[in-house]
């Protein structure tokens, strides 16, 4: 697998969770795995140096690049250690926007993954993921046709968001070491620039989206960032495979972050868990006498935690904070004009709105066991992750009926809307004074199991049923 995230080592979003628990679930299976990503800043060395070192040509550019290797739950993580493109204070940029060498950045970590692949792990197929990867693909299939050490090798490629898609200027096709002829608008040319993705999915054996729901709205206009057409015209090669969790990271009956664990049977700690996350908070003022009230008088706590980007909704939710009788504790961090309107809530309703702008993996875990309601209005969500947790945590899900959250979300466990946000928090509020109703709805969430052993059987099968092709560039992209 090459990823530009894989956690614990590297995480900002949803796709280090899934290379931080598929390669492990692949490997309980009996898969050998291998995955590669940039040694980012902060990733302590292991021990004992690098177990080799690969010269990386990428058109006029030419690097040494050390690999490392640390063993997680029997998977081999390797780590491309080039200071000058990977020892930086960010993973792909910094407050003032994105690294202009993205582009060289990731086609060295592919190239460095087809190093790998000669020298100390040769697999049978390539996983690439999201437009970091999008080049593995092309490389192979085009500059290593005669290479026997690719013979039969499959390469998928997985879209964890299509709404990041790696594009570039076209003179970069130079400076990557790509032939021109495959910038055409049935190769790398997205309107006139370089697209990562697009690359991927173009030459790619086989592309999923990491969920059912998804795999098929990306085929729409309203959800596919103008890729719809080309995604519909390689339909047949498309699937959706739900992302699992790991129960052994997101569990209340374990988890070490909490101030007390909980289980479907006693569900006493996630009461400490709640006053715990008040104070916290600082919202104990209303909150820790009303939690000594009988529930019918108590107030719900509603929590989120995201990336603060336009597909998360968060501006939806800020028009309609404050909620009626609810509390609300926000976790997030990016765009600043969605920061500051977060800011300026809690500091207009400071006894109900509390707002920790940054990025905390305890908290996060925290507030999925503290909150009674979790919130989650994404315009799109591929797969989405926080409300599988909260099934789990007991902490009922608020969600558009979108993508993942269409797929893991029911009317038994969770409300869903389509265009009335306001309604379905209202619908939720509203059973959250039933305290029958709301426990059993609890508890039928906490019942469901989205763990890897379905989804990583799933993955087996694509990887082996990909048909394998030489050269992609000759066939016609638009096929009928
Ligand atoms: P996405 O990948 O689009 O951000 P997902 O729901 O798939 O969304 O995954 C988000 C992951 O990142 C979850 O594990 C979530 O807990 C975590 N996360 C997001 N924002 C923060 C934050 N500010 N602090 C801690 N964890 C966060």
């Amino acid at each position: 697998m090459v990823a530009s995230e894989a956690a614990p080592f590297a995480k900002t979003g949803g796709l280090a969770d899934v290379l931080g628990s598929l390669p492990a679930a692949l490997v309980r299976l009996g898969d050998d795995v291998a995955v590669l990503l940039p040694l980012y800043r902060g990733i302590p060395l292991p021990p004992g140096g690098p177990i080799l070192t690969l010269p990386v040509q990428v058109g006029p550019h030419g690097y040494s690049v050390a690999i490392h290797e640390i063993f997680r739950h029997n998977v081999r993580y390797l780590f491309a250690d080039c200071p000058s493109l990977y020892d930086r204070a960010g993973l792909y940029g910094t407050a003032s926007g994105d690294y202009p060498d993205n582009y060289i950045r990731f086609a060295v970590l592919c190239q460095a993954a087809l190093g790998v692949a000669r020298s100390v792990f040769r697999p049978d197929v390539f996983h690439a993921h999201d437009w970091q990867a999008g080049l593995l693909p092309v490389y192979l299939r085009e500059s290593l046709t005669l290479d026997p050490t690719f013979f039969g090798v499959r390469c998928v490629l997985t879209i964890h968001n299509l709404g990041y898609q790696g594009s570039f200027p076209a003179t970069a096709i130079a400076d990557l070491g790509l032939d021109r002829r495959l910038f055409h608008p049935e190769g790398l040319e997205f309107f006139g620039r370089l697209n990562f993705l697009k690359a991927g999915i173009v030459w790619a054996d086989a592309v999923n989206a990491v969920s059912p729901t998804y795999a098929r709205e990306i085929q729409t206009p309203e959800f596919g960032f103008g890729m719809d057409g080309l995604l519909r015209s390689r339909a047949s090669k498309l699937t959706g495979i739900l992302n699992g969790v790991d129960y052994d990271e997101w569990n209340p009956e374990t988890d070490r972050h909490l101030p007390a664990n909980y289980s479907a049977r006693d569900l006493s700690g996630k009461r400490v868990c709640k006053r715990a996350l008040l104070e916290e908070m600082g919202l104990e003022e209303m909150g820790l006498e009303e939690l000594d009230l009988p529930a019918e008088a108590r107030r719900p706590l509603i929590g989120i935690v995201t990336r603060f980007a336009h597909q998360k909704g968060m501006d939806l939710v800020a028009k309609i904070a404050p909620f009626a009788e609810a509390a609300l504790v926000v976790l997030g961090s990016g765009e600043a004009p969605l920061e500051n309107a977060f800011r300026f809530l809690a500091a207009r309703y400071p006894d109900r709105i509390a707002v920790r702008l940054g990025y905390d993996e305890g908290l996060a875990h925290r507030i999925e066991a503290g909150s009674d309601i979790f919130l989650m209005p994404s315009r799109y969500e591929p797969c989405g992750l926080n409300q599988i947790y909260s099934l789990r945590y007991g902490t009922v899900p608020v969600v558009r009926a979108t993508g993942g959250l269409e797929d893991t979300v029911d009317e038994q466990t969770g409300f869903k809307f389509r265009d009335d946000l306001a309604g379905a928090v209202e619908a939720a509020l509203r059973e959250f004074q039933d305290r029958e109703a709301w426990a059993s709805r609890m508890r039928r969430g906490m019942a469901r199991d989205f763990s890897w052993d379905a989804s990583a059987v799933e993955y087996q099968r694509l990887y082996s049923k990909a048909p394998v092709r030489r050269v992609a560039s000759g066939g016609p992209l638009f096929a009928s």
